[in-house]
């Protein structure tokens, strides 16, 4: 059995019961980063063996998974932060347990679109998760289909593409529209920006050494 477990996007305690008792019953954890999830795994008593699987590894490493799998044993999934597959690999090895007959279990838990989405006050009852932006290949391309898209746009981003994203996004959707930036959600210095694109924009854009990680919240076209 594969299951697909969340771990907590900051604050430690954002893991459920079920997660932790998952982490420690398996008999194998497939690590984004084997160090970076060991600090959790620590804090929880799990001892689980892990291994490293991340996106460069996924394609060579998923058979041989899928393998043990087939064996009988259980491996979860995590990645160095929030839900698998959600901008970070999961989606590879759901689809082959799919195609080889192994159940997939996804346990619901942390990711950081939905508390950005209802903090943001803007929509939610209709919303398209946009992951990263393409970087370059597209960029243009995929920003101009944002522009007619009436559901509420969730976009995650690095502290070094911010402004640019954001200066993309009033270029393509309008200076009009209302937006919600949100930084370092369950972190020491979780904050939220909120107001017209231009006026996020600029709040970060005079923010000196931007750190830490963001989510875009948008409003739909009207
Ligand atoms: N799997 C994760 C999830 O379920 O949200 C996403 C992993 S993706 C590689 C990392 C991106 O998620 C960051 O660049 C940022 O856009 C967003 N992110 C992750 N943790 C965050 C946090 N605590 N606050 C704001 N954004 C976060």
């Amino acid at each position: 059995m594969l299951y697909l477990v969340p771990t907590p996007i900051g604050n430690l305690d954002d893991i459920t019961y079920r997660a932790v008792r998952t982490l420690r019953e398996v008999d194998l954890i497939a690590c984004e980063d084997t160090r970076t999830s060991g600090i959790l795994l620590d804090h929880y008593d799990v001892d689980t063996p892990t291994t490293a699987y991340h996106e460069h590894n996924e394609h060579d490493k998923t058979p041989h998974l899928v393998k043990r799998m087939r064996a009988g044993h259980n491996i979860a999934v995590i990645s160095d932060a929030g839900t698998p597959g959600i901008s970070d690999p999961g989606f590879f090895i759901a689809r082959a347990c799919w195609n080889a007959g192994i159940e997939v279990q996804a346990l619901p838990g942390p990711t950081a679109l939905i508390p950005a989405l209802t903090a943001s006050a803007l929509p939610s009852d209709r919303f398209v998760f946009e992951g990263f932006l393409p970087k370059k290949k597209g960029r243009q391309t995929h920003l101009q289909s944002l522009a007619s898209e009436p559901r509420t746009i969730v976009v995650y981003e690095s502290p070094y593409r911010l402004v640019r994203t954001l200066d993309d996004l009033i270029e393509h959707l309008g200076p009009d529209r209302q937006a919600a930036v949100a930084r370092e959600l369950t972190k020491k210095f979780e904050e939220i920006e909120r107001g017209p694109l231009p006026e996020v924009r600029e709040y970060f854009a005079e923010t000196e050494n931007l750190k830490g990680e963001f989510v875009i919240v948008v409003h739909g076209a009207d």
